[in-house]
């Protein structure tokens, strides 16, 4: 079964995409926590973070350099940002189509709440 963002890659659900090139696609999220939220996903399907492998370093890497380009090109590098990568249950993964998500455009207060 393709995952709901590999549908949205190739354009089958539609999706306000910011940004594309042959490794990655970004769009926003449908839900944003923040005036920008942007999920920055490989075009190749890897489920979670576990998944990885030493083949995918420069795919991380380039995820990454993208979130940045992004962050400068809405105009919230210098206010700062946050990237998050979530796997599987305790990390609150939704879609298994790993993504990172770029959020800023507000202070976004601590990482994560203490209990
Ligand atoms: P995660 O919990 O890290 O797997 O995040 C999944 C994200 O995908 C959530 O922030 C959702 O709001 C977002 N999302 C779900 N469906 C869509 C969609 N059709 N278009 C854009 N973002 C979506």
């Amino acid at each position: 079964m393709p995952t709901l963002f590999a549908k949205i890659i190739r354009g089958e659900i539609p999706s306000d995409t910011v940004y594309r090139d042959d490794r990655v696609t970004a769009f926003r999220d449908i839900n944003p926590v923040a005036p920008v939220h942007i999920l920055v996903v490989p075009n190749k399907v890897i489920p979670t973070v576990n998944d990885l492998t030493q083949d995918d370093e420069a795919l991380v890497g380039h995820m990454v350099l993208v979130a940045k380009h992004l962050a400068a090109k809405e105009g919230i590098a210098d206010d700062g940002y946050r990237l998050i990568l979530n796997c599987n249950a305790h990390g609150g993964q939704e879609v298994f189509h790993v993504h990172v998500h770029l959020i800023g455009g507000r202070p976004l207060g601590p990482m994560v709440q203490r209990k």
